[in-house]
């Protein structure tokens, strides 16, 4: 490959950066994306793409799950290439059916209902409440029908959800099964210990945009050791990913961290991008939008993956903090707004995958004055029902609150 391409790429880069600097604005802006991926961790991705051994090794995956199950304070994990396979592994484990009916918030992502559809399970949209943009349980039992087997609830942006404890005291009294929703959530944590760890089973994200990344992966647990038998039923059948496949996945750990991370990522992200961006992966694939299920959905974690995951939760603690820090620093801005800090409930401590804020809808639709103001880009989970199609959701006046206003301020401002 020629350099000169790249020398270009810096040049540029260097040139816009001074531009911004002479014009007063930020070089590099704090990120919405996987900043927890350092050198650390890009030193383990270049080790196996030199090796190019030992990529199908039970015991580094297995390590992962023990080292995760501990942390987590759950007895059985089990590790995907992502949450939403992690989803459909807790589907087939809690033994549900074509016919059955599952509840759902209706704002979520759409591999979360995605998971449900591919088994052939009717998806039933619940209200969320505005507090925590969790369930609203007093719009569940309405929902309930003699074919409801399952609860989806979910700790969104990395906060614990305000009726927790209500939904799933409703669900054990209507015999329905709970599944956590914890994929911007490792690490919060309620009355002691991890979400998660209240429900039936439970998924957690290290895709990307999560509170931890191995750029793509997820983690399904359970403290009964019959569902636990489910996953590994699921698991023992899951295919691991390809070479190919996890060839680019460690390609985009390097990207990752020059996109996100590199103190001189404004100099050097693009030009990283020339030299790997043909292997930049996509989490949601266009047949996922349309709720197809893509070829090699469904494997379990790859042992260089799981490396990748071993050393993200060494560090986990360390970031969650920061995010807390963080988030300390965005309440008093709220506050002085006059808008509404998200509800940390009694008991809970967030670890705010990003610290959302209800603004108005004028605002979402324009976000030019945060880069004005504030330096930085907000997010925008979720712009619609099922982020990110246009899938209608009907009868859920919260959630279509949320969609219009919400946006979503970065926690690790690195
Ligand atoms: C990201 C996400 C998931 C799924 O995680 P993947 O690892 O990307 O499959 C599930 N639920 C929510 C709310 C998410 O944002």
């Amino acid at each position: 490959m020629s350099f000169f391409p790249v020398f270009i790429k810096v040049a540029r880069s260097l040139y816009s950066a001074l531009k911004a600097l002479l014009a007063g604005s930020p070089v590099a802006m704090p990120s919405l994306g996987s900043a927890t991926l350092g050198k650390d961790d890009v030193k383990l991705a270049r080790e196996s793409l030199t090796s190019r051994s030992g990529w199908a090794d039970g015991a580094v995956v297995d390590k992962y799950e023990k080292m995760f199950a501990d942390w987590n304070g759950s007895s059985h994990a089990f590790a995907f290439m992502g949450g939403r396979v992690a989803l459909s592994a807790c589907v087939h484990a809690l033994g549900l059916r074509p016919g059955d009916e599952v509840i759902l918030p209706g704002y979520t992502c759409v591999v979360v209902p995605n998971a449900f559809m591919y088994a052939g399970v009717k998806t039933v949209y619940c209200d969320i409440e505005l507090e925590t943009y969790g369930l609203d349980a007093s719009k569940i039992e309405e929902k309930i029908t003699g074919r409801t087997r399952a609860v989806v609830l979910q700790h969104l942006y990395g906060i614990v959800c305000r009726d927790y404890e209500k939904i799933i005291s409703i669900a054990r009294r209507r015999g329905i099964v709970v599944i956590e929703d914890c994929a911007h959530a490792t690490g919060a944590l309620f009355k002691g210990r991890k979400v998660g760890n209240y429900g039936d089973a439970a998924i957690y994200s290290s895709e990307n945009s999560k509170v931890y990344s191995t750029v793509m992966g997820g983690i399904a647990t359970t403290n009964n050791d019959n569902i636990a038998a489910g996953l590994k039923d699921y698991y023992d059948r899951a295919p691991l990913p390809d070479d190919g496949f996890i060839d680019r996945l460690l390609h985009n750990v390097i990207l990752n961290y020059y996109t996100y991370a590199h103190p001189l990522r404004w100099l050097l992200r693009d030009a990283v991008n020339i030299m790997y961006g043909d292997k930049r992966l996509i989490s949601t694939t266009d047949e996922e939008e349309r709720g197809i299920k893509p070829v090699g959905y469904g494997c379990r974690m790859a042992a260089p993956v799981a490396a990748i995951g071993i050393n993200q939760l060494n560090k986990i603690d360390y970031y969650n903090d920061k995010r807390r820090e963080t988030a300390r620093r965005w309440k008093k801005w709220v506050v002085e707004k006059g808008y509404a800090e998200p509800l940390v409930i009694e008991g809970s401590t967030p670890v705010y995958l990003r610290y959302p804020v209800l603004v108005e809808p004028e605002l979402k639709k324009d976000l030019k004055w945060a880069v004005n103001d504030l330096g930085l880009v907000p997010g925008v989970w979720f712009e619609t029902h099922i982020h990110p199609t246009s899938r209608p959701v009907h009868g859920c006046p919260n959630a279509d609150r949320a969609v219009a206003g919400c946006v979503n301020f970065p926690t690790l401002m690195i």
